[in-house]
């Protein structure tokens, strides 16, 4: 009797580490099961061909040999064997690997703390790949990962989403461009969040050019509330400070560029603090100095809200310089000149009132 392969079969020997190629040849596939074993040999094909990958152009590290992406109209409409074909397709495989590499590396620079932190992936019209709840983001394995609609149900994973998915569906809603979502928390970074300030600016060009950052109103982590306040910030900002709580930071490239804003944002926070603590006024560029960094900005298609603003008024901006705020406070007046003869009258009248308390 010939041996029926469903879907579920089929998976279960992907997660055994089987090598589908390896079937019984006259083995019976359901229709689910066929379009499956399709979706993943056209993946092998492409990770032995080091294709790219055909939709959002992820190619961050773990991404040398991309198998081929996914079907072109990938939506929460695909039927839900589509779903699951892509879920654990080579394509997707890479992705989830791809998102592990960049959780390793959040918590090991220590901006993740317990379970904190979360990345998504856009993967379809109104679907992403995301880290699931409740698992440190140094220590995730691909097999954790979660495929979510732009509502936050879930769709594919045997874990839990996370919690705070939300705001990144919420900014992938309202930003087209993002294709990938980083949010964590880097202590520099979220000490300015605590206290509600945009770092300064002008001191640094890798900060002016690859971040724009913006912070937004504390709400409750995970509320949709929390999300819409984020959201309204991302058309002209890749770097939110979330209030008394972290950052998150979008790409319109690849979740290793989200993660560098990050990288890039914590060590410019912490070399502000170094600044101010050095006992001299910084020196901030000049307004024609910004506006050459502007230009490389945004000829690689970084927002920023100072574009086309006059130099004079990016002087006048509260975000140009709002290293007011930071700036070193004024050293305390010297102390007045010794003046012995003052010292001595002082002396006497002291002499004097000590003597009729006795
Ligand atoms: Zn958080």
């Amino acid at each position: 009797m010939k041996q029926v392969i469903s879907l579920r079969d089929l998976e279960a020997l992907l997660r055994q580490g089987q090598d589908l190629r390896q079937l019984p040849a006259d083995a019976l596939l359901t229709p689910a099961a066929r379009d499956f074993l399709r979706e993943w040999e056209a993946g092998q094909l492409g990770a032995r061909n080091g294709s790219t990958p055909a939709r959002d152009g992820n190619s961050g590290p773990t991404a040398s040999a991309s198998p081929a992406g996914p079907p072109a109209e990938l939506s929460t409409q695909s039927p839900p064997a589509e779903l699951e074909a892509f879920f654990h397709s080579a394509w997707c495989q890479q992705l989830k690997e791809q998102i592990c590499d960049i959780g390793r590396r959040l918590w090991l620079r220590e901006y993740v703390d317990g379970n904190g932190g979360n990345l998504a992936i856009r993967v379809g019209k109104d679907l992403a790949l995301c880290t699931p709840t409740l698992v440190s983001k140094g220590f995730m394995k691909p097999e954790d990962m979660c495929l979510v609609d732009f509502t936050g149900r879930q769709l594919c994973g045997q874990k839990k989403r996370t919690s705070e998915i939300l705001m990144h569906l919420q900014i992938f809603q309202r930003q087209p461009r993002a294709v990938a979502t980083c949010h964590c928390h880097p202590p520099y970074a979220t000490g300015f969040a605590v206290a509600g300030l945009v770092p300064p600016t002008c001191l640094i060009p890798e900060f002016e050019v690859f971040a724009s950052v913006a912070v937004a109103p504390y709400r409750t982590p995970g509320t949709p509330e929390m999300g819409q306040l984020v959201a309204e910030l991302v058309d002209q900002h890749n770097t939110i400070l979330m209030a008394n709580h972290g950052v998150v930071s979008w790409s319109h490239l690849n979740l290793e560029d989200a993660y560098f804003k990050m990288e890039i944002l914590e060590a410019y926070c912490r070399t502000v603090l170094v600044t101010a603590q050095l006992g001299k006024p910084p020196q901030t560029m000049t307004p024609q100095q910004l506006r050459e960094l502007l230009k490389i900005k945004q000829e690689l298609g970084i927002p920023d809200p100072r574009f086309g603003l006059k130099e004079c008024e990016l002087c006048d901006n509260d975000q140009w310089r709002p290293g007011v705020t930071c700036a070193i406070p004024p050293r305390p007046a010297p102390e007045a000149d010794f003046d012995p003869e003052a010292e001595k009258a002082v002396q006497v009248i002291t002499d004097e009132i000590l003597a009729r308390w006795k």
